[in-house]
């Protein structure tokens, strides 16, 4: 069921919120053990919630997020229950404050279902550095979600939760949105505050819905955009009602074809599949044109491997065993203490990370990479300033290839960090972005990528709304 479908029931009281949790909570214990979506699963303050949610839906206060299920991914801070970046640094640690999305949520009467698994300190594409366990596709257990959003985008595609709030710093929310077959959103950076997210690259990061379908993003969206004094970097403008612009009409929709985008590599069935849906934009009345350049896309994923590093070195800076989390007890001294404490409490990812990030930050190295990578974003951004005098949005493959098998590049950072080379450059700009299901190859999910320029989510629900009016792709499940 959708969001807009379960609203209907539960304002019609066809159904209580509390039987839909207790749906969802059954649907948990069954395919959890295959899946493992939920690094905590949350029941009893999902009924109490649920409870709740009927009391103000009795008392005729109902909003379209009210009594409806959801996971969080474990990197949004939430007051009470741990949140654990899916890291050793974190299992333990009880934030003491809500997000402001958790704010905005709870305020519509949200049910928590659990606190979803991901790669650690959200780095990675496939779930697989969570400190904990992977999490497995619904569509083919044997192969990976995507990440580092997979446990929310698993937990949505196995019928866990209605709906998940993830995060993007790379591609986080739409690779596994385009792995798992589901809508995925990352706005505009400024659109939503990161107030209570735990920072992995600060100027990167947003969070996002993870969703069904178009119409449940739209009112997502609706529910978590706004400014907040708390974030200095959130934008102060108006949040307009996101369901507004989902109309069917393409007729006036310019659209171009980044070729930078058809990377070698790209599996044949990923391309036709693309080809395929671009097509149907275009009989729909959208003006496609097919051969646009961004040259600079290539640089896109060196730049991002040098920035987000940088800023995540800095970032993870505060992990010292005094302040957060895990802390090395049997040391001599505090300098052992504090190496202890990282050495044990950090996977190999975030330390590779770490690393790559001190040393491009380093005095006598930075002008060589942080500033140069620096000057690359500044190019990246202008060359889509310049598409968007041009078009409305540009459409891409989510990812170049379906989703591959779990242990397949697990040992090879660069074939791991190239999963992400269509949705990295979004982010490098920030730009908003969405990820909706596109066809399968050999029954494996494929997504298809709408980018927009800054502030601009409302063209990009319409035209994926449409889309989504026009085909069944995003209706189809998993059987698990
Ligand atoms: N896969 C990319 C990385 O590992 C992006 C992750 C993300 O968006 N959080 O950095």
């Amino acid at each position: 069921m959708t969001i807009h479908e379960a609203h209907k029931l539960l304002k019609t009281k066809q159904l209580s919120s509390v039987e839909l949790t207790k749906v969802c909570l059954e649907r948990i214990q069954q395919v959890e053990p295959k899946v493992r979506a939920l690094v905590t699963i949350t029941d009893e303050l999902a009924l109490k919630q649920a409870q709740k949610a009927d009391e103000l839906i009795a008392a005729g206060d109902i909003n379209p997020l009210t009594g409806i299920p959801a996971v969080i991914k474990d990197v949004i801070c939430t007051k009470g229950i741990r949140t654990t970046c899916s890291s050793r640094m974190l299992e333990n640690f009880v934030p003491p404050y809500d997000a402001t999305v958790m704010e905005k949520l709870n305020g519509c009467g949200v049910v928590m279902v659990g606190k979803a698994n991901m790669d650690e300190f959200a780095m990675g594409s496939s779930n697989e550095h969570s400190a904990f366990f992977p999490t497995h596709n619904p569509w083919d257990l044997s192969r990976v979600p995507g990440g580092s959003s997979g446990g929310p985008a698993a937990a949505v595609a196995a019928g866990e939760a209605i709906y998940a709030l993830g995060s993007d710093t790379g591609g986080s929310i739409r690779l596994p949105a385009g792995f798992c077959s589901i809508t995925g959103l990352k706005p505009t950076y400024g659109r939503i505050s990161r107030y209570g997210l735990v920072a992995f690259a600060s100027s990167l990061d947003q969070i996002g819905p993870l969703t069904q379908d178009v119409n449940d993003c739209a009112l997502v969206l609706n529910a978590i955009a706004g400014y907040d004094t708390r974030d200095s970097t959130s934008v102060p403008y108006p949040t307009p009602d996101y369901t507004q612009c989902l109309t069917t009409d393409l007729n006036s929709i310019r659209i171009g074809i980044p070729k930078e985008y058809f990377v070698e590599g790209m599996q044949t069935e990923v391309e036709t599949a693309m080809r395929a849906a671009i097509s149907k934009l275009e009989e729909m009345g959208a003006k496609v044109e097919w051969e646009v350049s961004l040259p600079h896309t290539r640089y896109g994923l060196a730049a991002y491997y040098i920035i987000a590093p940088s800023e995540a070195s800095a970032n993870l800076a505060r992990y010292d065993g005094v302040k957060y989390g895990f802390s090395y007890q049997d040391a001599d001294s505090m300098w052992e203490a504090l190496e202890k404490t990282r050495q044990y409490g950090f996977g190999d990812e975030v330390k590779r990370r770490i690393m790559l990030g001190t040393y491009a930050l380093s005095a006598g190295y930075y002008d060589a990479w942080y500033l140069k990578a620096q000057k690359v974003r500044t190019l990246i951004r202008q060359e889509f300033d310049q598409a968007f005098d041009k078009f409305d949005a540009l459409v891409t493959p989510t990812s170049p290839t379906v989703p591959f098998k779990i242990g397949e590049k697990v040992d090879d950072p660069l074939q791991m960090y190239l999963s992400d080379v269509c949705t990295l450059p979004i982010n490098i700009a920030g730009l908003p972005a969405i990820s909706i299901p596109a066809g399968f190859g050999d029954s494996l999910p494929i997504g298809m990528q709408i980018i927009g320029k800054p502030f601009s989510e409302e063209t990009l629900l319409k035209i994926a709304h449409a889309f989504q009016q026009a085909t069944e792709w995003h209706k189809r499940r998993p059987q698990i």
